[in-house]
């Protein structure tokens, strides 16, 4: 496939001019025909040989059976019940002899034009091939939009072909400018830069750079971007295709396609290809994994043999992403192939507040909007989620016909993005009642305990899934989490059943997301970090989650029976222990419980300053009385 091809590919529709002309001019030929047939100016035949008589027609010209001519003086004409004045006329000629007709004419000397009735050469070529120009296009139409449907490529045997998109250097206009943040990264791709601008100069030199670099991070962190950013920086080619793509219904297909795409990449070296999402594909061969499927093995196979097939004059770099580096088949990161791996972390304060910066370039902000103080309040946000917020701030001051973004709107949206969406749920005053008191649990003890992250909010607005939440963001990024933090962390999930306990001395239904985040993190507590005395420092396959996106994953447990039942009782003990801890915390503070709950009940949402002021906590006894302390 040639690059006009591919270019065709990227612009996922053409209109088709010739056609567009074609209609038009058939649509005006009828146009015209309907004017000529317009019978505004058609009088009657009886109309037309008294208007002889009256001597109000001077001349006419007959053409077969059609008489037309100009009246002396205009000729009132009824049509539905109005008259009209009309200054020429039209009418047919009876098919029968009329004997009177001439010596009339004559009598009123009005000159006679005849014309032939044939039609010019034009006229007669356009009406005999019309109708077979038009029904000959309607099929070449129909067999070009199928052969588009089926193979996307103008031909249904290309279905072979590698549907990688091109982005030429022209049109690759993302440069590391764009990208804000990942500067460890972006100093390992100017390395590569420099080789693609230059290949002969490390040619020369014997060089061998890396010809795959593989990019590891969560989804939404940048990975693609990175990517383009290094293409249009070194100003080549660069090809673009997630690993899916390659995968089809017919075995052979997908290693086709491999093959192809890097054809076309060599042709046009220096050039990037990207694979995204190589895990869909690259997965370790022969365990089952992701399917066991043939097609994807020979894909990932075709792959590999690719790679090793490069020239030294073949100045391709094969970039590929992932946020599953676990289950890649070692054969991909061994080195020759994607033995540059480069992790991409989520982005630190400064970055987030460049990527904010970045993406509110063309938005019109309030001067109240404060890219610091909002940076600050979004530790854990991935560089799209930043740009989701930028867009639902504006989105949301155009809702409410802003002529600036301000910074509630910012605030909203991130509301919204990390709370969820506010609901209009009825709850009755009991239930209300309850959610106030389990939320003011959570917030009391949260403020009881020091070190643990600071509240932001309290609402009792049901928001997303959960009936009433309590917002608590750390002060800042935080790399490494202390086992006193750990136990603290769980006593504040537990504190809105502790809260349900003390004050209605029942539990209800409410705390079984709580209960399910605090055995998931006793687990880990236990079996991962080494933070229970029993178990000792040992870390166990069972919990382990996905590096990323914290999911379980299924691995075979590699310990005893015996052991299984002592982690159980750790995780058991860890949670009854904070549990009491979160109850008699607010026994002994019952009243501050009851102030903050009819507060909260009364506001529906309570910022952390008004907590403070409400409750007026003496902090340094807080912290004089603290006593928890981890035992291992
Ligand atoms: P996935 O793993 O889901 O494919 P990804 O890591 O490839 O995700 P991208 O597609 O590169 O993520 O990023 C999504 C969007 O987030 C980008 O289009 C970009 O607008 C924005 N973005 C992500 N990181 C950054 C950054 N560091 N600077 C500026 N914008 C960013």
């Amino acid at each position: 496939m040639d690059k006009k091809k591919q270019n065709q590919q990227i612009k996922a529709y053409k209109p088709n001019y010739f056609f567009i002309i074609l209609f038009s001019l058939t649509l005006g030929y009828l146009i015209f025909s309907i004017f000529q047939t317009s019978n505004e100016n058609s009088i009657s035949y009886t109309d037309f040989k008294e208007n002889i008589k009256n001597h109000n027609i001077s001349g006419i010209t007959i053409t077969g059976n059609e008489i037309t001519g100009d009246f002396n003086n205009p000729f009132k004409k009824q049509i539905n019940g109005n008259t009209l004045e009309i200054k020429n006329f039209k009418t047919i000629k009876p098919s029968f002899d009329d004997p009177e007709l001439l010596p009339m004419l004559e009598e009123s000397n009005v000159k006679i034009d005849v014309k032939s009735t044939q039609r010019s050469w034009f006229q007669m070529l356009l009406i005999n091939l019309l109708p077979w120009i038009l029904i000959i296009g309607f099929f070449i139409f129909i067999s070009r939009r199928m052969q588009e449907n089926m193979g996307g490529q103008g031909s249904i045997f290309n279905f072979a072909q590698s549907k990688a998109k091109l982005y030429q250097k022209s049109s690759s206009k993302t440069t590391f400018k764009d990208v804000a943040g990942l500067d460890n990264a972006k100093k390992e791709f100017f390395e590569i830069i420099d080789f693609l601008k230059n290949p002969k100069k490390y040619i020369a030199l014997g060089a061998e750079l890396p010809r795959g670099i593989l990019l590891i991070g969560p989804p939404g962190n940048g990975k693609t971007l990175l990517a383009r950013a290094t293409a249009g920086e070194a100003e080549v080619p660069f090809y673009s295709i997630s690993g899916s793509e390659f995968i089809e219904m017919l075995v052979g297909v997908g290693a086709s396609r491999v093959r192809d795409m890097f054809k076309k990449a060599k042709k046009d070296s220096p050039s990037i290809i990207f694979i995204d999402e190589i895990d869909s594909i690259g997965r370790i061969r022969g365990t089952g994994l992701g399917g066991g499927h043939d097609e994807r093995e020979q894909t990932l196979n075709q792959i590999l043999s690719e790679m090793d097939g490069f020239e030294p004059h073949e100045s391709v770099i094969v970039i590929a992403a992932t946020n599953r580096p676990d289950v890649l088949d070692p054969a991909l990161i061994r080195p020759g192939r994607f033995d540059r791996q480069i992790t991409l972390d989520l982005p630190h304060k400064e970055a987030r507040k460049r990527i904010l910066g970045l993406h509110s370039q063309k938005i019109k902000l309030s001067d109240s909007v404060d890219f610091d103080s909002l940076a600050a309040r979004t530790i854990g946000f991935t560089g799209a989620d930043l740009k989701n917020l930028v867009n639902e701030a504006v989105l949301l001051a155009a809702r409410d016909n802003k002529k600036e973004v301000d910074i509630n709107d910012f605030e909203k949206a991130r509301d919204k993005i990390i709370l969820g969406i506010e609901r209009d749920d009825l709850m009755n005053e009991e239930e209300k009642e309850l959610v106030a008191y389990h939320e003011s649990g959570h917030t009391l003890v949260a403020k009881l305990l020091p070190g643990v992250d600071p509240i932001k909010k309290v609402t009792i607005i049901p928001r997303g899934r959960a009936l009433g939440v309590t917002e608590q963001i750390p002060e800042e990024d935080k790399h490494n989490l202390s086992c006193t933090y750990l136990y603290k962390r769980i006593a504040v999930i537990l504190g809105g059943r502790a809260a349900e306990k003390v004050i209605f001395k029942e539990v209800t239904t409410g705390a079984s997301n709580d209960l399910k985040q605090a055995t998931s993190l006793a687990r880990k507590m236990v079996c991962q970090f080494g933070m229970s005395k029993n178990i000792g420092p040992v870390a166990f396959n069972k919990g382990e989650t996905h590096p990323f996106l914290g999911k379980e994953l299924t691995e075979q447990k590699d310990f005893s029976e015996n052991t299984a039942k002592i982690i159980d009782e750790e995780v058991k003990d860890i949670i009854s222990s904070m549990e009491e801890k979160a109850v008699n915390l607010l026994e002994e503070n019952k009243e501050k419980l009851i102030r903050l709950s009819k507060k909260l009940l009364k506001e529906e949402t309570l910022e952390n300053e008004d907590i403070d002021k409400l409750l007026a906590l003496d902090q340094e006894k807080i912290k004089k009385d603290e006593k928890i302390i981890c035992n291992v």
